[in-house]
């Protein structure tokens, strides 16, 4: 067989994300809160790659450790072996069984824990007698992934549109928290979890009782509409539904967790404890590809009084690379004090965006826990209409930004049979951004905006 010959001037291989749009463009380098452009340009990345780099790029305690690890033990199949660096971060992540989570599962990506938290709830009622347990309720307005298990969960009508026949057909889902546009004016908070734990108990019935395995929510909503954060006692109102009628609570914390809010989960804000977690993204900072499912004890007894093993092998689980990424990263959580410096860093990028944006005509709702914050845009802010749906305002907001140095993660208005969304765009920073980049993010962003309107 003849060499394969490549030409670097001939056209891309890459099925790119718009193939419409222009090539992407290049990025060749990043350190710290920013990337480097092949053309020279400086990018501050405010929102962490997706809420990825949660302790900024280029970090070499993190690439002496990945290093180390590739040399001793670059991988194995996990049919019968385990390894030291999975075995720690397993530790690091439950061994003080944080509300009596008590057991972990490593994969690669957040769509695999995700997919595996479907798989575990179904398989937890099989082994418990419960079979008919099938159905999975999830919300509107969120994201939980790119699996056919995942877009099923998921309630953004887009990601759906040309999937719609092949998605699992026993899911559904409801309202999610999202007050901006949904709490009643003259409704407390409380009356507002109460309804929403109702509506909840509602669908519950009308698939029936013993129907239902699982409800599937995002702790804080991330990508799918901005930042949609539990008005206080939601959480508390669904877990009470959940467990009248046994449902096991599902919290994905792909986005929102691994200190992203200002505490290592966002269910500790809540005062709730999920039976099954999900994380991912933060958890390694983005070193490597790694995701994790967190597991009740409770829910570890039942498969192993039963069939003894989770039918859920795959054959990257528990990479020894990635958790040496993962032991590395939450080592520097501990010796920096990453997610309590952060808290100082919240507060200047809140109110750093109310005072400079907050009476802006266009901006609806500055809202999120922690670093990781998202402005909805509206056309009038007193009725909250939304753009028209051809104006691509999100994209053009996401390209105004990115041309005055700054990186967002934007997400479209829409208003569809799932609720009405604005445009909106999210800032998720590497927890330890320092403040004169967080001044520089506001200033960037603020340009960036009046450019547009
Ligand atoms: N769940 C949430 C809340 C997410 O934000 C994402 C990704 O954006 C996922 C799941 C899917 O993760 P991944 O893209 O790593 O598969």
């Amino acid at each position: 067989m003849s060499p394969v010959r490549i030409d670097d001037n001939q056209g891309s291989c890459l099925l790119y994300r718009d193939l419409h749009g222009q090539k992407p463009e290049t990025v060749v380098e990043a350190q710290g809160s920013y990337l480097y452009l092949d053309d020279g340009r400086k990018i501050l990345d405010a929102c962490a790659g997706a809420a990825v780099a949660s302790i900024g790029h280029g970090d070499q305690r993190v690439i002496q450790a990945v290093a180390a690890q590739m040399t001793t033990l670059s991988y194995h199949h996990t049919s019968r072996l385990t390894n030291p660096a999975a075995e720690r971060l397993g530790r690091m992540l439950v061994g003080h069984r944080p509300g009596g989570l008590s057991h972990a599962i490593f994969l690669s990506s957040g769509s695999e824990a995700n997919e595996s938290a479907i798989k575990l709830a179904r398989q937890y009622y099989v082994e418990l007698g419960e079979p008919d347990r099938v159905h999975i309720i999830s919300r509107n307005n969120s994201y939980h992934g790119n699996s056919i298990g995942c877009v099923s969960l998921t309630g953004i009508p887009s990601r759906r549109r040309h999937f719609e026949p092949i998605l699992m057909t026993h899911m559904s889902r409801v309202s999610p928290c999202y007050p901006y546009r949904y709490k009643h004016e003259e409704e407390s908070d409380e009356d507002y979890a109460e309804r929403l734990g109702a509506e909840l108990e509602e669908e519950i019935l009308r698939v029936g009782e013993g129907k239902v395995a699982a409800f599937f929510a995002e702790t804080v909503g991330g990508a799918a509409a901005g930042n949609l954060t539990p008005v206080p006692g939601y959480f508390k109102a669904i877990r009470r539904v959940c467990d009248k009628y046994g449902v096991l609570l599902i919290l994905d914390e792909i986005m929102c967790g691994m200190g992203r809010t200002g505490k290592m989960h966002a269910w500790e804000w809540e005062g709730v404890v999920p039976d099954i977690q999900t994380i991912g993204k933060g958890l390694n900072g983005g070193y490597q590809a790694l995701s994790a499912v967190l597991i009740q004890q409770s829910v570890v007894d039942v498969l192993a009084r039963g069939s003894g093993a989770f039918a859920n092998g795959q054959t990257f689980q528990c990479h020894p690379a990635a958790a040496a990424a993962g032991i590395a990263v939450l080592s520097i959580f501990e010796s920096d004090s990453v997610v309590a410096t952060c808290a100082k860093r919240v507060e200047q990028l809140r109110q750093a965006l109310i005072d400079q944006l907050g009476d802006h005509p266009n901006v609806g709702d500055i809202r999120g826990r922690g670093l990781f914050l998202s402005i909805e845009f509206v056309a009038d802010r007193k009725t909250k209409a939304t753009f028209p749906k051809d104006l691509p305002l999100a994209a053009m907001l996401d390209n105004a930004i990115f041309q005055r140095g700054v990186s967002v993660y934007s997400g479209f208005g829409k208003g569809t049979a799932d609720g009405v969304v604005g445009d909106h765009i999210l800032f998720s920073p590497p927890l330890n951004i320092s403040s004169q980049e967080i001044a520089e993010l506001v200033t960037a962003v603020k340009a960036g905006i009046e450019d547009v309107f």
